[in-house]
């Protein structure tokens, strides 16, 4: 008789009924059920039935399941007649995982479209692979009558397949059918219900060119049509959202007519998560969905809902979260009066919002933008047992961490502004978290930014306050997730983070463990003008820096005579200026010297323009600008002198941002070599908002990887600062003394 023990996310994903109808299958007597620690397996039968049995577990598992690790142990026979699911006192235990929410499963597409099933063209098809998790639970465990389908009465037809642990649906929590579920509705601008078939009705709409509401998994989106050019120029016009992409959804059949798709894309975007995947675009939808930019959002459908939307007249839908500029998604249409000339929703609440995440592939590892819906509230294992700690986060791209034992839970992104909505939705979500979790923080961590909501919040709690730098938050997390344990070289690329001496840090090379660190390098400082407005208006940085640099400024174009005046008054009075290091302001320079966005309308505008002008060809053969170093510093000045040169010389524009970026790759390479000499450090790990830039990352890594250094970049958190909060909770939850 076999004992089979399987950890990983193995509760509310379907796995016991999968087991037992894989046991059935090879004809084994024995039971399955849930532990505190995962799924519990005995069987006993012929040797090679349990062979195979083991085979199709490790092959074939549920695929909202993942298995982190898989025990067999040899335990004495029992009479046993039959193979059950049992139930066990664990279930009800605390530490049970609430699976994030699934991607609707091939099977229930299957039935929802086949005219003879009992669900057909129903939107709210679900089953043990599928379906909402997180985004209905109210308590754990997961279980009907704490979800929002606990005002659904399952009727005999689902209550039977509930029951059945032959079904696919037994024990789906969310099981219901066109009789007993939720129900779709139809309402105009004025939020007045609409008589009629809800999807018609919504499809006419889209077709017709209007926005609409649509109430999905966690939120919902403003939907458009994606090819017609008016109506998403008039969805700009609504969003005060002039130039950052939109994200589109479709069916994977028409993906590659609007992407270009590789294998792991193509494994990204079908898996449960169903994130929204940046690709390479094609050329045939309209240029403004997201202007002078070469990637596209794209996601496929994952409710029901929206296979029932997407049709062939309507195979493209713009879908972008519903939500004022920067603030949470929203989960009840009124918020969204105005935005919308109609609405499609239903009555399922929404108890938990999450956007959806963004994910974006590169050469050597898959970049999260934004981890939300899919991922949360999933754990991520650190290296080492923490003390209950919360990660209060940062200001921009805002989430919280809470930590316990060597499970760091990070919340969903709540939102990227400091508005009242913001804080009421992380609030809510914080006691949520710390209710399921069982998580009541004995510490409090936050940035050294002493105007942060967030450090505010850390400061009233009554808790022990640990405050950890901003670049050292960023490097911790990415240490956390891959398990380091031993002093690394920590590289944080970033815009904006609060120094230990009260300048703006953001191109900083550390030597680093998780109880000291020392700045070992960083980008020489240079001013910063009036700061807020000069990262709105990019050339103003440009004109102080070639300014501050001793060379002569008049060749710069798109500054007006009063601002050139304002800055030669502020520089040389050092009035309402602030020295930086920050590698994302010298992307927004150099991007300015070569004339691109003098002004930028979302957050990396002139960043990612630099980016672009790279082309997709290597690096390798550019002659990188002078390298040196004074001190600490890596100096600037002699970089900005040569940039300058090449401008006066005419030269290519593309040539230029290519060799500023090889630039950055030799003074990178040439800092790890040094302290690599001094302190036998091969570890690298690197990290930070700037690093969303793939033509660098992707040269990073493989300069750093050919030099012999270990490279380690974040895979299961943000790169940029939603994992600021896991940084400080893992650095302040470590119980060796600092
Ligand atoms: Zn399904
Ligand atoms: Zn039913
Ligand atoms: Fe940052």
């Amino acid at each position: 008789m076999i004992r089979i023990y399987i950890n990983g996310v193995v509760q509310g994903v379907g796995f016991r009924p999968f087991v037992y109808r894989l046991a059935h299958l090879y004809q084994l007597r024995g039971y399955v059920l849930n532990s505190s620690a995962g799924v519990e397996i005995e069987v006993v039968g012929e040797d090679s039935a349990i062979s195979a049995f083991i085979k199709a577990i490790k092959e074939t598992y549920p695929p909202g399941a993942r298995i982190d690790t898989f025990r067999t142990k040899q335990v004495t026979d029992k009479p046993l007649t039959n193979f059950e699911i049992r139930s066990s006192l664990s279930d009800l235990s605390q530490t049970t995982l609430i699976s994030p929410d699934l991607a609707t499963c091939p099977d229930c597409v299957r039935e929802m479209n086949s005219p003879a099933n009992p669900r057909y063209g129903y939107a709210f098809i679900n089953c043990t692979n599928c379906g909402p998790r997180y985004s209905i639970i109210e308590n754990t465990p997961y279980d009907r009558p704490q979800t929002s389908m606990k005002s659904f009465r399952l009727c005999d037809y689902c209550g039977g397949e509930y029951t059945d642990p032959l079904n696919r649906r037994f024990h789906a929590q969310p099981v219901a059918c066109a009789e007993c579920g939720p129900e779709l509705s139809f309402s105009d601008e004025n939020l007045k219900a609409v008589t009629g078939n809800p999807i018609s009705l919504a499809k006419k709409m889209l077709k017709a060119g209007k926005i609409v509401g649509i109430k999905g998994i966690g939120g919902f989106h403003i939907a458009c049509d994606a090819t017609n050019e008016e109506a998403i120029t008039e969805l700009r016009k609504r969003k005060t959202r002039p130039h950052k992409p939109f994200a589109i959804m479709t069916k994977h059949e028409h993906v590659e007519k609007i992407a270009n798709v590789g294998e792991r894309e193509h494994r990204l975007l079908r898996s449960s998560a169903a994130p929204i995947v940046l690709l390479p675009k094609g050329s045939f939808l309209p240029e403004i969905l997201s202007p002078e930019n070469p990637n596209l959002g794209v996601f496929l459908p994952y409710a029901p809902l929206h296979y029932l939307l997407l049709d062939d007249e309507l195979p493209y839908l713009v879908m972008t979260s519903g939500n004022l500029n920067s603030e949470p998604i929203t989960a009840e249409e009124v918020q969204l009066k105005g935005l919308c000339d109609a609405f499609l929703t239903h009555n399922r609440p929404i108890l938990n919002r999450c956007d959806d995440s963004v994910i974006r592939p590169a050469t050597h590892a898959d970049v999260i933008i934004r981890r939300s819906r899919g991922f949360v509230p999933l754990p991520v294992e650190l290296p080492f047992s923490v003390a209950p700690t919360l990660g209060t986060g940062a200001e921009l791209k805002l989430t919280f961490a809470l930590g316990k034992g060597r499970n760091a839970y990070l919340s969903p992104y709540i939102g990227n502004s400091e508005t009242k909505s913001t804080t009421d939705f992380y609030l809510e979500t914080l006691e949520k978290y710390k209710k399921w979790f069982d998580i009541e923080p004995e510490k409090i961590a936050c940035d050294l930014h002493p105007d942060y909501a967030t450090t505010h919040f850390a400061k009233a709690s009554g808790l022990p306050v640990v405050r950890v730098q901003h670049h050292v938050a960023h490097v911790a997390a990415v240490m956390a997730e891959h398990q380091l344990t031993e002093p690394i070289i920590g590289i944080a690329y970033d815009g904006t983070g609060y120094g230990d001496d009260g300048k703006i840090w953001g191109g900083e090379i550390f030597r680093m463990d998780y109880t000291d660190y020392e700045r070992l390098y960083h980008l020489e400082y240079m001013p910063l003008p009036s700061r807020d407005a000069a990262i709105r208006h990019p050339v103003r940085i440009a004109y102080s820096w070639i300014t501050h640099a001793g060379l002569d400024a008049s060749f710069l174009r798109n500054i007006s005579p009063l601002e050139r005046k304002t800055m030669d008054m502020q520089l040389s009075k050092n009035f309402n200026i602030i020295e930086t290091s920050s590698m994302g302001r010298l992307f927004d320079c150099v991007a300015s010297l070569l004339g691109l966005y003098p002004e930028i309308s979302f957050e990396a505008q002139s960043a990612m323009a630099l980016e672009f002008l790279c082309g997709s060809e290597p690096l390798d053969d550019e002659q990188p600008y002078p390298v040196e170093f004074s001190g600490k510093q890596i100096l600037l000045k002699p970089v900005l002198k040569e940039i300058v040169c090449d401008l006066h010389a005419c030269k290519d524009s593309r040539l230029i941002s290519r060799r500023f970026h090889r630039t950055i790759v030799s003074v990178t390479l040439a800092s790890a070599r040094k302290i690599r000499q001094n302190y036998g450090l091969t570890k690298v790990v690197l990290s930070g908002g700037v690093l969303q830039n793939r033509i660098l990352l992707d040269a990073l890594f493989t300069v750093l990887q050919k030099n012999n250094f270990t490279v380690y970049t974040p895979c299961r958190f943000p790169l940029n600062d939603g994992s600021i909060s896991v940084g400080q909770m893992i650095i302040a939850g470590n119980r060796t003394k600092r």
